[in-house]
């Protein structure tokens, strides 16, 4: 097939296939806590690296992100918005530290 596409050929969540960093997570998850969480320290549960949200690799779309541990490329959290509650998935993180 050589013609244009259309969308309804290739429906998209808009994904977007370069990384981002961790920072783009301060938006859903800073509104959501009320603090600056890119600065929060996780540990993989895979490799026990502990990094800061901020370096994290994060995979967005419009379904949610996926942040990956910048050492093994586990899944580390997973965040979804639907409608006014935020989703967070934390079994990738063996530790969230918070500072207060
Ligand atoms: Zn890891």
């Amino acid at each position: 097939m050589t013609g244009p596409h259309t969308e309804q050929e290739h429906p998209t969540y808009a994904v977007h296939d370069r990384p981002l960093d961790g920072n783009v997570l301060a938006g859903a998850l800073g509104g959501a806590l009320g603090i600056d969480v890119t600065v929060a320290v996780v540990a993989c549960a895979g490799c026990g690296r502990r990094q800061a949200v901020g370096e994290l690799v994060v995979y967005a779309s419009a379904m949610g992100s996926v942040a990956r541990c910048r050492g093994c490329g586990d899944v580390v959290l997973r965040v979804a918005e639907v409608r006014e509650d935020v989703l967070l998935d934390l079994r990738g993180c063996s530790v969230l530290r918070l500072s207060r």
